[in-house]
């Protein structure tokens, strides 16, 4: 038993309290290419390129043609908390972008070696920047590349032994790459008009060009065959104010055709961010196949639905890698809708979680 006086509560070394945050919210490749991508599409990129090295843990390379960062702010690009994304706590209600809390670049340099390279509009030429383990700046360089940002990782969780471990069975790197493909399919559908390239030790596993909407995105995803099973249907409405846009099976479908048994093909979005919405599939497998008791209530529907709410009623903060986002409304309950009969269904619950792909 502890003696009388001594105190026992510590605070941690701030390098642990780094670390152990770090790791929450970089918590594998998937993870890194999720992050650095998002941060690519919110800097307006309309190209973006992922290079994985023994499935990302050798090196990740994303790079994008966006608005890169200016000399002034690389500085701070890495440090904790920092952010050109958000200004005000009000700013939450009218997020419109996928970062907001400025942790991703910290986090990632507190695991791994992270080099950036960049170049805005203004500038006559890019530099490299080197960072250090707590995100500063230690080395700075001219460089040859054209406008917007290329960000290299290596030595992914090098510091981190029980997670690099965790990642050097062959089963677990496979899966890894397969989610990295899905995640970027997934935001490849909702931008369009973006390219995308994923490519693992110079093969291309996958990739895409600027489409002119959703559905030849769509189109470029599925196939023509799959795509012709589905057909587009909208709904909007003022109060409660929702917009969403889609392509659902067709009614009278061949169920086996229109389902997988992964949730790969749900490609489920509130405002843009792509969520895992168990809900919704279970409305489209109701609709479609009157139960869900039977054989095809274990396949997931290959669908598209993109939901706008106002952001205000969104809340993408429930977890340190925002892996969920939570819905609400000020009445205290959740709503959800019941697209193909246009009617809201309304659950008790007050809170209700969609879990992000
Ligand atoms: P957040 O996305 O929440 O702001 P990050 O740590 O992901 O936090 O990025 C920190 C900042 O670095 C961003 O706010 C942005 O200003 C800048 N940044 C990061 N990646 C890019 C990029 N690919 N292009 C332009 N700016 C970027
Ligand atoms: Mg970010």
């Amino acid at each position: 038993s502890p003696t009388a006086g001594a105190r026992s509560l510590q605070a941690l070394p701030a390098a642990t309290a780094r670390l152990l945050s770090s790791t929450q919210v970089i918590t594998s490749v998937f993870s890194v290419v999720k992050e650095l991508v998002e941060n690519s599409l919110d800097a307006h990129a309309t190209s973006v390129d992922v290079k994985l090295e023994s499935f990302g843990f050798d090196r990740i390379v994303v790079s994008d043609n966006g608005s890169g960062i200016s000399r002034v702010d690389a500085e701070y690009m890495a440090q904790r908390h920092y952010t050109s994304k958000l200004s005000h706590q009000a700013d939450l209600d009218s997020l419109e972008t996928y970062g907001f809390r400025g942790e991703a670049l910290g986090s990632l340099c507190a695991v791994a070696d992270v080099t950036v390279t960049t170049k805005t509009a203004a500038d006559d030429f890019s530099m490299m920047y080197t960072l250090d383990r707590q995100g500063k700046v230690t080395c700075s360089k001219p460089a040859h590349l054209g406008q917007g940002t290329t960000i290299t990782v290596t030595n992914l969780f090098k510091n981190v032994p029980v997670r690099r471990q965790y990642y050097s069975a062959p089963k677990r790197r496979k899966e890894e790459l397969k989610r990295v493909e899905d995640v970027m399919m997934a935001l490849g559908v909702i931008k369009p008009d973006v390219r995308f390239s994923l490519i693992h030790n110079k093969c291309t596993v996958w990739q895409k060009n600027k489409s002119v909407d959703h559905r030849t995105a769509l189109l470029n995803v599925l196939g023509t065959g799959t795509m012709s099973l589905l057909q587009g249907v909208e709904h909007s409405s003022l109060e409660p104010q929702v917009e969403v846009q889609g392509f659902l099976p067709k009614p009278g479908a061949d169920p086996q055709a229109v389902t997988r048994a992964t949730t790969d093909r749900s490609f489920v979005y509130f405002n843009e961010r792509p969520v895992q919405m168990k809900g919704v599939e279970k409305l489209v497998r109701q609709y479609y196949h009157g139960s869900t008791s039977d054989g095809a209530s274990s396949r997931h529907p290959i669908i598209f639905l993109s939901i706008r709410v106002p952001p205000a009623e969104i809340d993408p903060n429930v977890e340190p890698n925002k892996t969920k986002v939570l819905l609400h409304n000020n009445e205290g309950h959740t709503t959800m809708y019941d697209l193909v009969g246009n009617k809201p269904v309304k659950k008790p619950q007050s809170a209700y979680s969609f879990f992000i792909k």
